[in-house]
């Protein structure tokens, strides 16, 4: 009988591979509370100095075999690993609990990985709160040692090419061995899509399921796995039919791949005539790459919190414009809109001056901009950078959770400040350089005239947009199921949004998922956006969309939409908006 299981799916664009299943080793280490005598104290000082420099030497050795194609990306994780081991900091507390507590070597580091652990876990953001991968993966490695090596040693003769491998959990170094040994795809019982592994998986090309509850004690050692990363399903013991229907479709999406591929130099335009500017969401400066590559027109959003991830102390100007110039450089002369900070009190990362307790609701707390204006310390060395860039390449500046135009005021009076103080020595910006709000907030969209009188572009964040509209927490697995984006809710913010940039003139665009949600874009040209930001990833499938669109129509069908939308029951409501997207 057919065994499926269902997680979060990590698709790439090889979206689903069949391979046997190898499981791999890779459970947490139960470790159990042990006190020492005081006189072993030192001894167990010694046992912990030598596991940390032996798990310090495999994984430079792990650095030292990663071939040079392989992406920054890769490396830069890894990187962001051996410093952390290197960081006396790391094991500091441990050590303490030794010298005062008489704790074993163990038990001191897996009690201080726990709480690290926690610390991670109470954070909101989807992204700070994988960072605890990081931190239990490297503590885990330094465990493994004082065990005997058990983590790396285990599977190291096997042969894992076209195997699909089930762990309960995989560390950023794991996958980029894995990927060296040839592995289709892994699924594991830890971990979500906004994981280091995750964004690994997705730049190796390795479709992954990961968050499967007991995923080990599912499958069995060499079995035929088929992972579906789109759905995020995994399923074993299938018969000869499913297992040619994965294979069918396994070619349909080679054959789309490259027959999308060839829109790469087309123009974005709709069948009636009518342009559309698809450009590229990026994380980080060698995303450039990707963008490129799928022939985005620009970059509508550079989240530039990875700036401040994996450090302790605070990014300075140089290391903004250093980033930031990086980023004009690989895009050849294609605009850039660069977001200023998106941290909060849910996000926090080391050296961030805003250390405040914990609060209820973080996602409604002291984030992106609130912080900024609060920590001018955080923001102007961001501002200038961004200013100074601007004299180097076309570059926008974005501000992210603007909610009141007081708020708005401020940021204008700081960047005119700033604009006055480089002016005075004598840097470099180009004093028209358009500076941007996102609407991610109702207040926002419901205030988006005004909003629009002082800005020279608005970007819809839907990601935010939904949450806070629907009262739905964005990384709740429980309330995921009322994460609608055709909510007319939504669809009402949205307009009023688009019809407030159109009023005054402004260019109005997408940067939240939904943007590149196929199923989605039609209804959103049907509103009037004409520009679109998105995964680089989703760029051609759009691209072929716009270019079959007949937008006039859309425009009416959309129209006549949202004059019944309020007499629809939810099921014609739903069939109305099919008819427009599909
Ligand atoms: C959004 O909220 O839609 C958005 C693009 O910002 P982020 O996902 O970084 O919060
Ligand atoms: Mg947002």
């Amino acid at each position: 009988m057919t065994l499926s299981c269902c997680g979060l799916g990590v698709a790439t664009a090889r979206a689903i591979a069949i391979g046997p299943a190898f499981l791999l080793d890779r459970s947490p280490l139960a470790i159990a509370p042990r006190s020492v005598d005081p006189v072993e104290v030192v001894a167990e000082l010694q046992r912990l100095e030598e596991a940390l420099s032996a798990a310090q030497g495999a994984l430079r050795s792990v650095r030292g075999q990663v071939p040079r194609s392989t992406p920054v990306k890769v490396t830069e994780f890894i990187d962001s690993h051996l410093l952390m081991l290197e960081d006396a900091a790391l094991v500091e507390p441990a050590r303490a609990l030794i010298r005062e507590q008489f704790f074993s070597a163990e038990w001191a580091l897996e009690h201080h990985r726990m709480s690290l652990v926690k610390v991670f876990e109470e954070m909101e953001d989807p992204y700070l709160r994988s960072r605890r991968d990081d931190v239990d993966h490297v503590v885990q490695h330094i465990l493994s040692f004082l065990l005997g090596g058990r983590i790396s040693d285990a599977d190291e003769e096997a042969d894992l090419s076209d195997c699909v491998v089930i762990a309960h959990d995989i560390s950023p170094a794991d996958t980029v061995v894995l990927r060296h040994r040839g592995v289709a795809a892994f699924v594991t019982e830890y971990g979500g899509p906004m994981s280091h592994t995750a964004i690994l998986a997705r730049s190796l090309n390795i479709p992954a399921v990961m968050g499967v509850r007991n995923v080990t004690s599912y499958f069995k050692q060499g079995e035929t796995v088929v992972v579906d990363g789109e759905a995020g399903i995994v399923l074993a013991d299938v018969d000869a039919g499913i297992l040619e229907h994965y294979r069918k479709r396994m070619r349909v999406l080679e054959k789309r791949r490259s027959h999308l591929q060839r829109l790469v130099g087309e123009p974005s335009i709709s069948a009636d005539g009518i342009s559309v500017s698809l450009l590229a969401n990026l994380e980080l400066p060698e995303d450039t790459l990707a963008a490129r590559a799928n022939g985005a027109a620009g970059v509508g959003l550079y989240r530039t919190e990875f700036l401040y991830m994996n450090r302790e102390n605070l990014p300075d100007e140089d290391e903004h414009l250093a980033a930031y110039l990086e980023v004009i450089r690989g895009l050849r002369g294609i605009p850039v809109t660069i977001r200023t900070l998106d941290l909060g009190v849910d996000k926090q990362v080391d050296g961030n001056p805003a250390s405040c307790p914990p609060v209820c609701n973080p996602a409604l707390g002291l984030r992106a901009i609130r912080l900024c204006l609060k920590e001018p310390e955080l923001f102007r060395p961001q501002l200038r950078a961004i200013l100074r860039a601007s004299a180097c390449g076309p570059v926008r500046l974005m501000i992210p959770m603007l909610s009141s135009m007081q708020e708005l005021g401020s940021v204008l009076t700081l960047i005119e400040q700033v604009r006055e103080e480089l002016e005075s020595e004598g840097l470099a910006f180009d004093p028209d350089m358009p500076i941007g709000g996102m609407i991610e907030v109702p207040a926002a969209a419901l205030s988006a005239r005004a909003f629009a009188r002082r800005l020279d572009f608005l970007s819809i964040g839907t990601n935010d947009l939904i949450q806070y509209t629907l009262a739905i927490d964005r990384i709740d697995d429980t309330v995921s199921y009322l994460y609608d984006p055709l909510h007319p809710a939504i669809l009402r913010l949205i307009r009023m949004t688009i019809e407030a940039g159109q009023a005054r003139g402004i260019p109005v665009s997408m940067c939240g998922e939904m943007a590149g949600n196929p199923r989605c874009v039609p209804l959103l040209l049907g509103l009037g956006l004409r520009e679109l930001s998105m995964q680089p990833g989703s760029l051609l499938e759009i691209k072929e969309i716009v270019r079959g669109s007949h937008i006039a129509d859309l425009e009416r069908a959309t129209r006549d939409l949202f004059v019944r939308m309020d007499e629809l029951e939810p099921d014609q409501l739903a069939k109305a908006i099919k008819h427009i997207c599909f």
